[in-house]
């Protein structure tokens, strides 16, 4: 059983899910953006384990697609949701990606693109800060 977040808190946490999507990550609308949404949410699932296999590894980047495909996303999600050392199987989540993969855990990732459009950017399109993107204290591990 899920609890349901209050709708002040969903709202808020979609305008900055829509801030990472088509701000942070400069990414299109039209397509398939709830894919988008779901190989964004494997990536930092799997980059967000405390421990990792090769094996897991692997099969992320078998998802992802051909080694260009791999390294065009991997290269998009570099420097805002993820870090990375010595290559990008290595990588690990930034304080913006951990953020993320609450967010998206939170609300969930049926019709993300509908509930996005329903809200827009945060703050009326203003700046955000630090505090945006702090994972509420009751949640964080
Ligand atoms: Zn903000």
């Amino acid at each position: 059983m899920t609890e349901t977040p209050t709708p002040e808190v969903d709202e808020d946490v979609l305008e900055h899910l829509y801030e990472v999507f088509f701000g942070d990550l400069g990414l299109c609308g039209c397509g398939s953006p709830d894919e988008g949404w779901k190989l964004i949410h494997a990536i930092l699932t799997e980059c967000g384990k405390p421990q990792w296999t090769v094996e897991s590894r692997n099969a992320l980047i078998d998802s992802i697609g051909p080694p260009g495909v791999v390294h065009l996303v991997m290269s998009l999600l570099d420097d805002v949701l993820l870090e990375h050392g010595t290559s990008y199987w290595s990588s690990w989540l930034t304080d913006k990606g951990k953020w993320t993969l609450w967010a998206i855990n939170t609300v969930g990732l049926d019709n993300l693109e509908v509930k996005l459009d329903e809200v827009g950017y945060p703050h009326d399109g203003g700046d955000c800060s630090a505090e945006c993107y702090r994972i509420p204290a009751v949640e964080a591990p």
